[in-house]
């Protein structure tokens, strides 16, 4: 009996964060990930390195794989030893042929576990600004498949509301059953289109006019409709559709949320260095330092797994004090049990300069973990307050292809570093119109300029207390 697993894993509809932490842990463990292309792609950069990820994608003409041969490849790399991770849009129980998958283990004799995801169903409808039941309206709701054999009427349950999925090639089908039923020709209909993400878009009419203003629209998938009066509310309740979309591409973008739905595009990776002899050296001296700096999340990360490689760990700092630039980095080195000694309230390499000003820094040693190509503004700021500085090379940045945005649905632009300008003009070219430019700071908007780039400054957070 091989020990190989097969977990039968929902990712939800499209926003990321609505993948549950089960399918997250599941996704950085698996030996092989089977995909369609329904599951939020960023998912997958949470793999292992080592796994294989394979695209069973199912496009509504062109299926990648029949279905059957989907369950045998999840059978036989089960039947390997392999934890198999069978990555499935929304649910996998609601349209997404899962119970068949299991049945099929079952046959075969592998194990499985199945993990619920939060559907397109609830969550287009939800971030589509209608809730599928409501006290006033109805108290329940049918979630039924669009997809019909040609020349077949759909069966419509007797529920306040109804969601179609797969129906936007059968919508005429879709609303010529409706009337058929007696639903009246004012009864309200929505699409939710490419529901939760940045481009989602919502449509509304009545029965009557809908076919007419969906095809004018040109509808896109996958979509779902929502028939029943509950769609009255979506003027007003139409949350995520009323904020700001804004293209963040550097780290940490959900920082940056409270300016809107983050559209993240990552433009660079950071990676292991392929020589350490340099930096072991240093590392091997590290207690003779006086002071750490860690300029990014990155830096505490490599400098902990160089450590741990060299069968060492926090210990080996205790002769220094620590100084972190960031509050994101100073909670990174808390999990390794340091607590940083100095975080600047101004969160820049500037901003750490002026507060080591205030202490007396002449003939101290200070190292800096940092990556291959490193901003030289802090290490030349406390070499003239009579530092010594050493750098500790434990990481690399290496740029990386974003993929395509669709600019119809942004609204701003946020630049959080010289290098994130660079890789935009770059890569998407110019500045589109009717798109608000923003710098995190002024280094940042001067480097805009160079670009052509009128960015304001970034506003700060709100505070509604
Ligand atoms: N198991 C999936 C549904 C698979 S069937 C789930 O629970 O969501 C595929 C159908 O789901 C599509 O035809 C479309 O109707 C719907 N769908 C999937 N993702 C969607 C999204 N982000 N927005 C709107 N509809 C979506």
């Amino acid at each position: 009996m091989s020990c190989g697993k097969v977990y039968i894993v929902g990712a939800g509809p499209g926003d990321i964060e609505l993948v549950t932490l089960k399918a997250a842990r599941l996704v950085a463990e698996g030996d092989v990930i089977c995909y369609d292309h329904l599951i939020p792609l960023e998912l997958l950069n949470h793999a292992r390195p080592d796994a294989e990820v394979i695209s069973v994608g199912k496009f509504a003409a062109k299926h990648t794989l029949p279905q059957d041969k989907i369950n045998a490849l999840l059978i036989e790399k089960a039947k390997e030893g392999k934890t198999v991770v069978r990555l499935k849009g929304g649910d996998p129980y609601l349209f997404g042929r899962g119970g068949e998958e299991a049945q099929d283990c079952v046959e075969a004799g592998v194990e499985f576990e199945v993990v619920p995801g939060v559907t397109s169903a609830l969550a287009a409808a939800c971030y589509g600004g209608i809730p599928p039941t409501h006290r006033d309206f109805t108290p329940h709701v049918a979630i039924i498949t669009g997809h019909r054999k040609e020349g077949r009427q759909l069966d419509i349950p007797k529920a306040g509301t109804l969601i179609f999925l797969m129906g936007v090639s059968n919508i005429s089908r879709i609303i010529s059953s409706l009337l058929e039923a007696g639903k009246s020709p004012d009864t309200p209909i929505a699409a939710v289109e490419h529901g939760t993400r940045y481009d989602q878009r919502v449509i509304t009419g009545t029965l009557e006019n809908f076919e007419e203003k969906l095809k004018a629209a040109q509808p896109r998938t996958p979509a779902i409709f929502i028939v029943g009066r509950v769609v009255e509310l979506q003027q007003t309740l139409d949350w995520f559709g009323k904020k700001p979309n804004v293209l963040v591409m550097g780290n940490h973008p959900q920082r940056y949320a409270y300016l809107g739905n983050i559209v993240h595009r990552r433009i660079i990776d950071c990676v292991a260095v392929d020589d350490y002899t340099e930096a072991d050296e240093t590392i091997k001296h590290i207690a003779e330092f006086n002071w750490i700096v860690f300029t990014s999340v990155n830096g505490a990360k490599y400098l902990f797994e160089r450590l741990a490689t060299m069968k060492l760990d926090a210990r080996a700092l205790a002769n220094a004090k620590i100084a972190a630039i960031g509050k994101t980095t100073a909670q990174r080195l808390r999990e390794y049990g340091i607590t940083a000694d100095l975080v600047p309230q101004d969160e820049s390499s500037v901003g750490l300069v002026e507060e080591f000003k205030k202490l007396e820094m002449s003939g101290s040693k200070v190292l800096f973990p940092q990556a291959e190509v490193a901003s030289k503004v802090l290490p030349a700021g406390l070499t003239e307050l009579g530092a010594t500085v050493e750098g500790a090379i434990v990481y690399k940045t290496i740029d990386i292809e974003p993929p395509e945005v669709d600019f119809d649905y942004i609204d701003k632009i946020l630049f959080t570093s010289g290098s994130t300008v660079r890789a935009f003009t770059k890569h998407y070219g110019k500045m589109p119109e009717n798109t608000e430019a923003l710098a995190l700071g002024i280094p940042t908007q001067q480097e805009a300029k160079k670009h052509g780039i009128e960015a304001g400054i970034i506003p700060p957070k709100a505070n509604c207390s």
